[in-house]
């Protein structure tokens, strides 16, 4: 069908020599092929960054002159033919030996919300989605079969712009289809192949995208079609946008429509991972394929779906799981609960943490922890948590005994190591570094890696992330009108020589983005010391409906108009991928501050560890099983820990001015004759050595693997099943 194949239209339009990029670019293998800095930028870099690193839109609008250009350069034509054989190798399809019973007819299918690929689909919010983005990479690493479901949503989660008062402004942008590397999946006759599920009384048709994630293959539901409804037309608008009722709407679909979208494609999956409870309403469907196909009633085949289901949790609080009112509910699955011949109440029950009280939500974490067989959380801390928050539900068990059980949480290697470390780790650790992760006496070898060679690659990374500061802040401020002289002095803000403290995440209240100024004048002395300054950079979004989050924004902004302060702060607007590399590839620390346990895991830190950054955070999360004191980085209020919120945040200000104070600024200005801080040093080796192993996605994909797909016995996570 080459008519209705984008890649091949794109390749048409290529130079002979160059026809590689158009299979390289609809596969986001190239994000982590080792080449992904030179690939695109070398052929016209304004446009390259113009385009927001989409290879496809790029290649679309590149000059014939420079595509001829670049055609007869030997060396970048010999580039991307290499580049395309270890790509083919890369493809070649081998069994995953570690999972026999999850074969290529029967895969994996992994549900969320929202998938962070890369900067160039924005499709995701956060650590949620870049886990499931990870997750896939690392899945089609270890040529484990898995697909992926999701929603595709024309903008995207919203983007960020902070007014001259230091307030953010929420804006959309449309994402162009079209445009990106994405294929729409037709019928032989090259129909597009459409599911349809019934919402708010209406057949809601939805296409079917395919986003090619090395062997991995990530599936999109858009419900844009002109067969429907202009309000179902905007079902799969927004990411989080909306109120209850939208969002209902949405997790409808990615549930139930998400079993058909895998029907629709003939895929029959022996497992399927609900991460997070977005997408439970699935385990209803699965129960209605099973009645269909036996003939049993819903309880009957309670037990099968339960086989086949299994679930990841990431919220610590209640209040943090979907739940959806009975009337909601009622006018959403009135029609569906007689197609599993269940009664209003019985349906009502599979959501409802307590029985018997008619106003009780439905609740998706509820729901799945009933209909699945294996259940997680995302560190061994949320793992506990998890298990003292729902034994409500177990009421014969001690809370040790919930079937709630932990895997903690990693990142894709490759994604996260910048280029320039990676060869470090090449050169000193193992020439395939990448696919020997989780071997603890290989990374002893970081000490091999001379001071020097590991402070200069770090010190250009700085330089890189503070060049990348300036040019966000200088676009940013010249939107906002500053004048000529203020948007001049940009360049003079930020300099590699100071200690430089990463901190960017979602603005959530719990994250306490102001912990560090909550003394501000303390604060200041730190920035402004004479010898020993300290710079911040700080990068995240609030989510639109929370006025205690941008509120939070304003107060760092206010804070930093100071003009003793304003050269040693900077806020990059609208966080996203590429800033999140830059910044964990260019900081010295890492800051994390959560309200404790509230942190279910998080993986920013994880990614500082790739690039030689040091951990300076609260024990929450993975840190509490990472951090090694004296070692590897720094824990804010250790073991201070109490229920009164404004007295934690006291403790834990106090502890983190004091760290930095006595112990962090003197060990990072601490050289010796040839300007090494070797104490430094030792402890950035110390946290590649000791974090690598155990906080990668590599690591993690095979614990799924071993606990949660295809456990043999003894190595099931806990008591379910
Ligand atoms: C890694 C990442 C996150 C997650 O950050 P946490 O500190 O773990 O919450 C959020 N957003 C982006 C863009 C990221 O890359």
């Amino acid at each position: 069908m080459p008519y209705f194949d984008p890649i091949l239209t794109l390749q048409d339009r290529l130079p002979q020599g160059l026809k590689p990029l158009a299979p390289l670019s609809f596969n986001y293998w190239w994000t982590w092929s080792g080449q992904q800095l030179r690939l695109f930028n070398t052929i016209d870099h304004q446009l390259w960054e113009a385009c927001h690193h989409n290879p496809v839109l790029f290649l679309q609008k590149v000059s014939r002159e420079r595509l001829d250009a670049v055609a007869t350069d030997p060396d970048y034509v010999q580039m991307v033919q290499t580049l395309m054989v270890r790509f083919r190798q890369y493809m070649q399809f081998q069994d995953c030996p570690l999972a026999p019973q999850i074969s290529p007819e029967r895969p994996v299918a992994y549900f969320c919300a929202e998938f962070g690929l890369h900067e160039s689909l924005p499709i995701y919010s956060g650590g949620l989605g870049i886990l499931a983005g990870d997750h896939l990479k690392s899945a089609s690493d270890l040529a484990l079969p898995l697909v992926g479901v999701g929603l595709l949503y024309r903008q995207g989660y919203f983007r960020q712009r902070l007014n001259r008062q230091g307030w953010q402004e929420d804006y959309y942008i449309d994402n162009q289809f079209s445009d990106l590397p994405l294929e729409l999946m037709r019928s032989p006759t090259g129909e597009p192949l459409t599911l349809t599920v019934e919402i708010r009384g209406r057949q809601v048709v939805a296409q079917i995208w395919r986003v090619r994630v090395g062997r991995t293959d990530l599936y999109l539901m858009d419900s844009d079609v002109a067969e429907n409804d202009p309000i179902d037309r905007w079902l799969t608008g927004h990411l989080y946008g909306g109120n209850q009722e939208t969002r209902i709407a949405q997790e409808v679909l990615l549930g139930i429509g998400g079993v058909r979208l895998l029907q629709t494609l003939g895929l029959e999956p022996g497992v399927y991972h609900l991460n997070e409870g977005h997408a439970a309403f699935a385990l209803l469907e699965v129960a209605r394929g099973e009645m269909a196909r036996t003939g049993q009633s819903f309880y009957g085949v309670e037990g099968q779906v339960r086989q086949k289901c299994v679930f990841t949790t990431h919220t610590p609080v209640p209040a943090g799981h979907d739940a959806f009112s009975p009337d909601l509910m009622d006018s959403f699955f009135a029609s569906y609960w007689p197609q599993l011949h269940l009664s209003r109440e019985q349906f009502l029950a599979l959501g409802a943490r307590r029985l018997g009280d008619p106003w009780e939500p439905f609740n998706m974490t509820v729901l799945a922890l009933r209909l699945t067989r294996a259940a997680n959380g995302v560190s061994q801390l949320h793992g506990e948590v998890s298990r003292q928050m729902w034994s409500i539900l177990y009421p014969d068990q001690p809370v040790a005994q919930v079937p709630i059980g932990a895997i903690t949480n990693g990142v894709h290697a490759q994604t996260w190591t910048a280029p320039l470390v990676s060869e470090l780790f090449r050169t000193y650790v193992h020439p395939e570094w990448e696919t020997h992760l989780p071997d603890p006496e290989l990374w002893v070898r970081v000490s091999q890696i001379p001071d020097r060679e590991l402070w200069q690659r770090h010190q250009t990374l700085k330089q890189r992330l503070i060049s990348y500061t300036r040019s966000h802040l200088f676009t940013s401020r010249e939107q906002r009108g500053e004048t000529p002289e203020q948007l001049e002095a940009i360049a003079r803000w930020l300099d590699p020589q100071v200690l430089t403290i990463g901190f960017a995440r979602r603005f959530s209240p719990y994250k306490r983005g102001h912990l560090i100024i909550r003394d501000p004048e303390r604060a200041k002395r730190l920035l402004t010391h004479s010898e020993r300054p300290v710079q911040l950079i700080f990068a995240g979004k609030a989510h639109p409906a929370d006025e205690e989050g941008k509120r939070i924004i304003q107060r760092l902004m206010e804070w930093c108009r100071d003009p003793d302060i304003q050269p040693r702060v900077a806020f990059i607007e609208d966080y996203d991928m590429h800033t999140a590399r830059a910044l964990v590839q260019g900081v010295d620390l890492w800051l994390n501050n959560p309200r404790r346990p509230l942190e279910a895991s998080g993986t920013s830190g994880q990614k500082v560890c790739f690039n030689g950054g040091i951990n300076f955070s609260v024990l929450d999360g993975w840190w509490c099983e990472g951090y090694q004191a004296g070692v590897n980085g720094w824990a804010i209020g250790e073991d201070l820990h109490t229920s009164n919120q404004e007295l934690q945040d006291q403790l834990d200000s106090e502890s983190l001015y004091r760290l930095l104070e006595n112990e962090i600024i003197p060990m990072y200005y601490d050289r010796d004759g040839e300007g090494l801080p070797r104490q430094w040093l030792q402890r950035m080796k110390a946290s590649i050595r000791t974090n690598i192993p155990r906080f990668n996605t590599a690591r993690m994909v095979q614990d799924y693997i071993n606990h949660i797909y295809a456990p043999s016995p003894e190595l099931a996570l806990s008591g379910k099943g």
